[in-house]
């Protein structure tokens, strides 16, 4: 049987250099996860993730789309660092 093939349009993250994220404030990264957010945990907050894909690593991670809070991103599979 062949797997079932799923076009999905994500953003690419621009990858940040290991020196260059030294160089960030720290308080301003917001770390992404594999899976997004279950309903429950958003109700009420300001919880919306957009899915990214890694540049380094080509997973797929969601990240918190309040540019606001958080100016870069870890990438959970990889720990490398990315933004938009
Ligand atoms: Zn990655």
């Amino acid at each position: 049987m062949s797997p079932e093939i799923k076009d999905i349009k994500v953003m690419v993250g621009k990858k940040i250099p290991k020196e260059e994220a030294k160089t960030l404030d720290k308080s301003k990264m917001g770390v992404g996860v594999v899976h997004p957010p279950a309903e429950q945990e958003v109700e009420g907050q300001h919880l919306i993730v957009d899915p990214f894909l890694c540049p380094w690593c080509f997973a797929v991670v969601y990240v918190s789309d309040d540019t606001t809070a958080y100016h870069w991103y870890m990438c959970p599979s990889c720990g490398h660092y990315f933004r938009y």
